[in-house]
């Protein structure tokens, strides 16, 4: 994570090395913008994209840096900053997550609205990707705190977002109370109510059935396909889960009553824990809720985060944040399936030594764009006004997952490259296409 901090941008559009070090693997790139970059790199190429075309797509079409003053509850003023990046619209409005962080970086923000663009594509649906981010702790804030600064990020960019043009939602550190209060503050600034402004919201202000455990609803349909087309038997498979965030916990719950598997490890920010036996959701869940990790829940052993990610299972699941399977590990995972539920696990080195390992890596903008679809199904229903039931959510969205994850699984057959790849193949071909009807370039 050294490089987390760093906001220089060195590459300039149509260089072709993301590495400021050079390519040697003692530096290895962690810039999650470079790495985004890379990877677009590698999908120009191999699609053989106009130099004008991979250009444009190299970059954030806008990006929008605010300066948000908040009282606190002592009564001082703390001032915070804050970023909006719209990466690309060729498809249609921006859509992305808004994170709250302590690490936030511009570059950050930029890679993880970049993947947004690509996840749109992958799972077909009529946006573009964004994402925002507020450098902050909110682990350290108390609710009154939060709500302040949620609505004076609203009041800044504001001017920016809309139904039409750019449709914030949930991401790290941000609920959907968080999401109410910005909607509130963005219909005061409209003068009239304007649910569809933003996404995962409570179900009482126009949320969706099932927005709730989405991403990790969808990334289990695709380990269910992946499953299949590997002829791999997921009943009873052992499971370790990084990560207990929205993703993680819903992954633990559902993977074992979708799928049969058997989750033997958890993580959080703390650590981990395991039990050959298997971890039950509940347990785990009210243990974290009471003590604020999942670590020392009775009849556990405690393991690290990078322990984790190296135990000898059938599945893993990253599902926390990026640059955690990278050349110096990807070596030693012994999985022979990775659902990426977080964004950005993996770097580009690890990607090739994992693919050369024959380990099957289901790449995080496809694997976790059930979140995003079931987003775009929130700004369905809120346009008609007009909502659907949990079921017929379920069912739509397993459509899309399945489909989306077949498009990937033939690209990749068929071009002999690793799923990511396939993913940008699939992806950025889509987004290629808009932007060449619409004769940006
Ligand atoms: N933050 C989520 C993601 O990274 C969801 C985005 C959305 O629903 O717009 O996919």
């Amino acid at each position: 994570m050294s490089d987390r901090m760093a906001t220089k941008r060195s590459v300039k559009a149509g260089a072709h090395a993301p590495s400021r070090n050079g390519s040697s693997h003692r530096a290895e790139e962690m810039n999650p913008f470079f790495i985004a970059q890379e990877q677009l790199r590698q999908a120009a190429e191999r699609l053989e994209l106009d130099e004008s075309i991979h250009a444009l797509l190299r970059e954030p079409l806008r990006e929008l840096h605010v300066t948000l003053p908040v009282r606190m509850d002592d009564g001082t003023v703390k001032v915070f900053k804050g970023f909006r990046v719209q990466y690309n619209d060729a498809r249609g409005p921006t859509k992305g997550g808004i994170r709250f962080h302590p690490d936030e970086t511009i570059d950050t923000v930029r890679a993880l609205a970049a993947w947004m663009t690509w996840k749109c594509s992958v799972v077909d649906i009529p946006l573009g990707g964004g994402k925002g981010g507020i450098i902050c702790d909110p682990k350290t804030m108390s609710p009154g705190e939060l709500e302040r600064l949620s609505r004076a990020y609203i009041r800044q960019v504001g001017r920016i977002i809309g139904l039409e043009k750019d449709v914030p939602a949930p991401d790290v550190y941000t609920t959907p109370q968080i999401m109410a209060w910005m909607m509130d503050e963005f219909s005061f600034l409209q003068g009239h109510n304007e649910f569809g402004v933003i996404t995962g919201k409570p179900l009482a202000l126009g949320g969706s059935a099932g927005r709730g455990d989405a991403t990790a609803r969808g990334g289990m349909y695709c380990v269910r396909e992946a499953g299949k087309a590997l002829g791999i038997n997921l009943e009873g498979a052992t499971t370790a889960i990084q990560g207990y965030g929205n993703a993680g916990m819903f992954a633990h719950a559902l993977g074992k009553e979708l799928l049969g598997l058997k989750i033997v490890a958890v993580s959080d920010s703390q650590g981990g824990i395991y039990s050959a036996k298997g971890l039950d959701p509940q347990a785990v869940a009210d243990w974290k809720a009471e003590n604020g990790t999942v670590v020392g829940l009775p009849g556990t052993r405690k393991i690290s985060n990078s322990g984790l990610l190296e135990l000898d299972v059938d599945v893993l699941l990253p599902s926390a944040l990026e640059n955690q399977i990278t050349h110096e590990n990807a070596g030693q995972i012994k999985a022979k399936i990775i659902g990426e539920l977080a964004n950005g696990p993996t770097t580009p080195a690890a990607d090739e030594i994992l693919f050369k390992n024959g380990v099957y890596v289901i790449p995080d903008f496809l694997c976790n764009a059930g979140g995003v679809t079931v987003s775009y199904f929130e700004m369905v229903q809120n346009a008609y006004d007009y909502y659907w039931d949990l079921p017929l959510v379920h069912q739509r969205l397993d459509q899309k997952m399945t489909a989306a994850f077949h498009a990937v699984h033939d690209m990749a057959q068929k071009h002999k490259v690793h799923n990511r790849l396939a993913a940008y193949m699939v992806a950025v071909g889509r987004v290629a296409e808009a932007v060449r009807l619409r004769g940006w370039a």
